[in-house]
């Protein structure tokens, strides 16, 4: 009987393409993580020899696996080749995010051809979220120059955790499940992967320069808020891949209903789509504000809120009372992060976050009461630098590698 091979592919064996060798595995996973390293960084970041490093990188560029990417001129003048890890095929990579759904396609030396997003109503079901990847997709490609538009291998990042086998959980994405997949590699024709869900720290880490904090944490607050954290390099997800779900702190057992099925998280307070759903309640009771509540039904919380913070940096009164209680709250959150993790350091990241140094300073000088001995010990938050782009780079590269350092 003929079996029809399946087009949900299988993970890919960095094994098969890399030798045992212990020396060449760690020169190799210190190029994936930092995406783009010089030699003498090499050295420096795996403390081996010199000689050892510059065997190793003629090696893994002869075999493909990594590619000089250009020279930088370093201190004295002297000119040094930067390295990337290359990938064997063209990739499409494809976040999906309750209120977005982002594609991009990268070449085989991991350079950009092309990204197309899409803001949306937060995605209900497989069968919506299955639409949205094709329209943008198809879209996509057909921007696209001919000789890369085939790109026949799809890399997922999803806001949802894989509980072993079929089984996903995800308070934002109640919906993900496996035939979210299946649906997908077979309305585009494409063999598609779900990757890990650890993507977007990996991309914040490859934006920092030089050796890596001893410990670092995402502090995300988007479509849902989190706190994913990395120790010595090390993406720590937790004994069920359940680590980091600050969100789902309870407020009030009997506050608003959570994604997650609980009531009262953090997160049906602070995270976009509940800062939109009471922006839209407000609207109707009627309140005073330079935001346009006209077009707030028809706009995703990511354009509702970006709207809010235009209207709190005017020093719109309704704008500046509706977020004072989100600040403190999450300026609360950030206190836990502080007391149980102790961090070097913690990036702001997410769309209410992101690009918003003042929101950033507001929870920051508000978390200093929830921190233990501050303001005596400062909270290392800091804007992150991440990008969209950065972010499916990585989902493009966990398709084909794996992370470990
Ligand atoms: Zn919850």
């Amino acid at each position: 009987m003929n079996k029809r091979p399946s087009t949900v592919s299988r993970p890919y064996r960095q094994d098969a393409i890399l030798s045992k060798n212990f020396a060449e595995r760690a020169v190799f996973n210190c190029i994936v993580n930092r995406f783009e390293v010089s030699a003498p960084e090499l050295i420096n970041y795996t403390a081996m020899p010199g000689s050892t490093v510059a065997g190793i990188l003629n090696r893994l560029v002869a075999r493909g696996l990594v590619t000089p990417n250009g020279t930088e001129i370093r201190r004295r003048g002297r000119p040094s080749i930067r390295y990337r890890v290359c990938i064997p095929r063209p990739v499409c990579s494809c976040q999906v995010e309750a209120t977005q759904v982002s594609a991009a396609v990268f070449d085989s030396n991991l350079d950009l051809c092309g990204l197309d997003v899409q803001p949306s109503d937060p995605i209900k079901s497989v069968a919506a979220a299955v639409e949205a990847v094709r329209k943008v997709v198809g879209r996509l490609q057909a921007s696209l120059p001919k000789s890369i538009r085939k790109v026949t291998e799809l890399a997922l990042a999803l806001n949802a955790m894989r509980l072993g086998g079929h089984r996903f959980v995800s308070s934002v994405l109640p919906w993900a499940d496996a035939n979210f997949e299946k649906g997908l590699a077979k309305t585009l024709g494409m063999q598609v992967r779900i990757v890990p869900v650890f993507g977007p720290l990996i991309a914040e880490k490859q934006k920092l320069k030089g050796q890596y904090p001893e410990s670092i944490v995402r502090f995300q607050v988007g479509d849902g808020i989190s706190a994913h954290m990395a120790f010595d390099g090390e993406s720590y997800l937790g004994h069920t891949s359940l680590a980091g779900q600050l969100g789902h702190i309870i407020v009030d057992p009997n506050g608003p209903i959570c994604g997650c099925g609980r009531r009262g998280c953090l997160e049906a307070y602070c995270a976009g789509p509940a800062l939109h759903r009471r922006l839209l309640e407000d609207m109707t009771s009627g309140v005073t504000t330079l935001m346009d509540f006209e077009k707030m039904p028809n706009i995703s919380p990511r354009v509702s809120t970006a709207g809010l913070y235009e209207a709190w940096k005017a020093g719109d009164s309704y704008a500046r009372g509706f977020m004072r209680p989100v600040f403190e709250q999450l300026a609360w959150s950030l206190g836990i992060v502080m007391d149980l993790m102790d961090p070097e350091l913690i990036l702001a990241c997410g769309y209410l976050l992101a690009n918003r140094p003042e929101w950033v300073e507001e929870i920051l000088h508000r978390a200093q009461e929830w921190t233990l001995y501050s303001p005596s010990r400062s909270i290392p938050l800091i804007p992150g630098h991440a990008s969209l782009e950065d972010e499916l780079r990585v989902t493009g590269t966990l398709y084909f590698y794996q992370f470990n350092e």
